[in-house]
């Protein structure tokens, strides 16, 4: 049987690339198939009317260990946000920072409504602890809900309500902070430790710069495996194609058979952009919704962080709810929007609506989280292998552990 690469790796995601990227340089052949149009799973980047939409809104944490070993930062041409956020309420707009990186957000920090004077000083202790620990002994804490942690560290309900739910909602994509306080340390001291930024031309940069040394060939597009036996796998289409090893780098959503399994409880979002004469704000922040039975969770002006992002300079509006909100009809969501938003930003009832994005898996359920798998873990039989995120945690830091992982195993034999 004439064989197709030395190893077939199966999706073009993050996993996928970085494992593609360690084989490769180790002098094996690899073919990748992957279902989508175009590689970056669940990061991608889309030019619409002029401007750049990551499909759901995304960043970069510099600080990622994984990262830092794969990808050439100044290359992306990194922009980053400003450490802290706009913090909306009923009252109307303050400024939340981080008087540590930036001592001139001090006075406005000390006086955001978001928490009391002594939550401030607790969340400075907080990032003091975390930065004394490892990220290995992050992950062998015990684990709780994000919240209890939280309520633990004698957080107020105000500084939760007002500043960690929606931070934190906006990033673990779900509101009750069950995702796990090892998740909420890792992200946090990632936070603390390095920049939140995003690639002058979009995030969909990333997976283009894992790619590069990739030629066409050995990426096949539009074709969708269904099927792995042996080191061979098979297409909807009824393509067969063989390799001395397959790698599974899927989401676990769509795993080939016969390793289907049935995922109930991962987190949904919905990415809606707008665009604007105007830019709601200038602070190089995010926009952070707080009130209890809010829609949108957050808003970022992306052509602020990174003007490529829009063509004409006009302003690019990125509105984020946790959820899926694809039913009952897009136009309905959008007055909702709107009508929450304009209280803080009325000009919002003139912005003009860009395009929806509907993400139902977006990440994994993270209740429970790891961040060590041995080259057994992601052994599935001697010819086959596995990676992506859900193995671990749900981000772009171990997507690509993950696909280290599994290529140096598949090495290692
Ligand atoms: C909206 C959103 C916001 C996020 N925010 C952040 C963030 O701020 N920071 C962070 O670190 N992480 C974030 N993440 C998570 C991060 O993007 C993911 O953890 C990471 O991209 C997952 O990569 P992966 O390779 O494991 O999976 P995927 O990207 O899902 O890749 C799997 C690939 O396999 C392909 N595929 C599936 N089935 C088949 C098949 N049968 N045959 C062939 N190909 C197949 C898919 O098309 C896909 O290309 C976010 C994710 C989303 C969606």
């Amino acid at each position: 049987m004439k064989k197709d690469a030395d190893v077939i790796i199966i999706g073009a995601g993050l996993a996928g690339l970085t494992a593609a990227k360690v084989l490769k340089n180790a002098g094996k052949s690899v073919l990748i198939i992957e279902a989508a149009d175009a590689i970056g799973g669940r990061v991608r980047t889309d030019k619409v009317n002029g401007f750049l939409l990551d499909r759901g809104f995304q960043v970069l944490l510099t600080a990622y260990p994984e990262t830092k070993k794969f990808l050439n930062y100044e290359a992306l041409d990194l922009r980053s946000f400003d450490p802290g956020a706009l913090i909306l309420n009923e009252k109307g707009i303050s400024k939340i920072g981080d008087p540590m990186r930036q001592p001139t957000s001090l006075i406005s920090t000390l006086l955001s409504p978001a928490g009391t004077f002594l939550d401030k000083l607790k969340m400075f202790r907080l990032k003091v602890k975390l930065s004394g620990k490892t990220v290995e002994s992050i992950f062998l804490e015990k684990e709780m809900t994000t919240l209890n942690y939280l309520e633990n560290e004698g957080l107020s309900k105000l500084m939760i309500s007002q500043f960690f739910n929606p931070f934190m909602s906006g990033i673990f994509l779900e509101t009750a902070l069950s995702t796990s306080s090892r998740m909420f340390e890792f992200v946090f001291k990632m936070f603390g430790e390095g920049k939140a930024a995003i690639p002058s031309k979009g995030m969909g940069m990333i997976p283009l710069q894992l790619a590069e040394g990739l030629s066409q060939k050995e990426i096949l597009l539009n074709q969708s495996v269904s099927s792995v036996e042996g080191a061979s796998v098979t297409t909807t289409t009824g393509s067969t194609y063989h390799a001395d090893f397959v790698l599974i780098a899927t989401d676990q959503l769509n795993l080939p058979s016969p390793y289907k399994k049935d995922v109930k409880k991962y987190h949904s979002v919905t990415n809606i952009y707008f665009n604007a004469e105007r830019k709601p704000f200038t602070a190089p922040l995010i926009a952070l919704n707080t009130l209890p039975n809010r829609l949108v969770n957050n808003i970022a002006v992306m052509n602020q962080i990174a003007p490529d992002y829009s063509s004409n300079g006009e302003a690019l509006i990125s509105v984020s709810l946790i959820g899926d909100h694809s039913q009952p009809n897009a136009a309905e969501l959008q007055v909702k929007v709107i009508a929450e938003i304009k209280f803080w930003y009325p000009d919002a009832v003139n912005w003009k609506h860009l395009k929806t994005y509907h993400i139902n898996y977006a990440l994994p359920n993270d209740d429970q989280v790891i961040n060590e798998i041995n080259t057994q873990t992601v052994k599935l039989n001697d010819q086959c292998f596995i990676c992506g995120d859900y193995l671990l945690n749900g981000s772009i830091n171990s997507a690509m552990k993950s696909g280290r992982i599994a290529a140096e195993a598949i090495l290692s034999l």
